[in-house]
């Protein structure tokens, strides 16, 4: 099997200088889901690379390097790392886990917040679980002054993500936010209604493998879309994060922000993706976050972190290939 896995990838990462992106990147997220690249990537992979984008498999390995980004003036926030829950028991568990991690973050004093998806807390199983476990962590966290930020996952959770937080707003929470993806058609409406709120929005171009029906399949459009969208929301919203590696679109918000006009902002990266970079903004004068997950579960995440960049398989691929 083993063998098996290492020529796939290695084929992978030879296809890779020869075809788009795009074809690359839907070969990544399909073979996400098969059973050996599973097994396989799960018994190598913390040592193989995932150790780049994952702070550690518990708190007690993430809490110094969030102070260690803290210390360079970076913000952060943390996910613990898991998506689907089978029982109410598991997603009660997770919420107790985050209850832990936010206590965590104020007893050590460090600056962020921390993002969840729903499917974590329940959303799966009933939308009413993941509703309660939310809100309890949005109530604590409330109470320590602190921020949640609920990610966006696939499109078939786009519509109970925003219902629940939306009803969260109507319930007069504040300290939460929520992320819109640019690559789907439909975010533009979906922006447009939730406006009223004065939301604090996170944009992003979006990391799930979606049809053409919903989602434009041309990265020239999904980037148009974002710089669009990103216009719409440094204007209207209360709190917009730019979360993006994307020079030019950042290099496109500097140009806005120096114009003036626009709200609260900042560019929010992911860990191990353009440090450099992160702390160029820094000392040019701008917040960045850097968003800093840890958790025994990275599997899915590090399955999305190869898709968006082919060079990263070529990494992931030579490790392989060295042992
Ligand atoms: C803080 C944060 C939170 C996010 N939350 C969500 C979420 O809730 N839901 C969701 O669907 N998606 C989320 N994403 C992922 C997002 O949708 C994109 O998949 C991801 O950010 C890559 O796209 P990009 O904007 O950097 O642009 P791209 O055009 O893909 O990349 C621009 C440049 O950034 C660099 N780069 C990008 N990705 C990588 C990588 N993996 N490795 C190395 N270099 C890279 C490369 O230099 C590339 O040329 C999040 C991203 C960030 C930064």
């Amino acid at each position: 099997m083993v063998d098996s896995v290492k020529e796939n990838l290695a084929a992978a990462g030879n296809t890779v200088s020869r075809t788009l992106n795009p074809v690359f990147r839907k070969g990544i997220l399909v073979a996400t889901n098969n059973g050996a690249t599973q097994r396989f990537v799960y018994r190598y992979g913390m040592r193989l690379g995932a150790s780049r984008f994952v702070a550690g498999e518990s708190l007690e390995e993430a809490v110094p390097v969030l102070k260690e980004l803290n210390r360079k003036g970076l913000r952060i926030n943390t996910t613990i790392l898991g998506e689907g829950v089978k029982d109410a028991a598991m997603a009660d568990g997770v919420t107790e886990q985050y209850a832990i991690v936010l206590q965590r973050l104020v007893d050590e004093g460090i600056n962020g917040n921390v993002a969840l998806k729903l499917t974590h807390l329940g959303l799966t199983i009933d939308a009413e679980l993941a509703y309660a476990n939310i809100e309890r962590l949005v109530k604590q966290a409330a109470a320590a002054n602190a921020f949640i930020r609920i990610d966006m996952e696939e499109s078939a959770r786009v519509d109970d993500t925003l219902a629940i937080y939306k009803r969260l707003r109507e319930a007069g929470h504040d300290n939460v936010g929520t992320v819109l993806q640019s690559y789907l058609y439909r975010t533009e409406q979906d922006l447009r209604d939730l406006l009223p709120y004065k939301p604090n929005l996170r944009l992003v171009k979006g990391a799930y493998l979606e049809p053409e029906s919903i989602a434009w399949p041309q990265k020239a459009d999904v980037d148009a879309n974002y710089v669009k969208l990103a216009d719409m929301m440094l204007e209207n919203n209360s709190f917009t994060a730019i979360a993006t590696h994307d020079e030019k679109i950042i290099g496109h918000v500097q140009r806005r922000a120096k114009e003036g006009g626009i709200g609260p902002y900042e560019f929010q990266m992911l860990y191990g993706i353009r440090p450099q970079y992160q702390l160029d903004l820094v000392k040019a004068g701008h917040q960045v976050l850097v968003a800093t997950p840890f958790g025994p579960d990275w599997y899915f995440f590090l399955m999305r972190r190869l898709a968006e960049r082919p060079a990263n398989v070529l990494f992931f691929a030579k490790n392989v290939i060295k042992r």
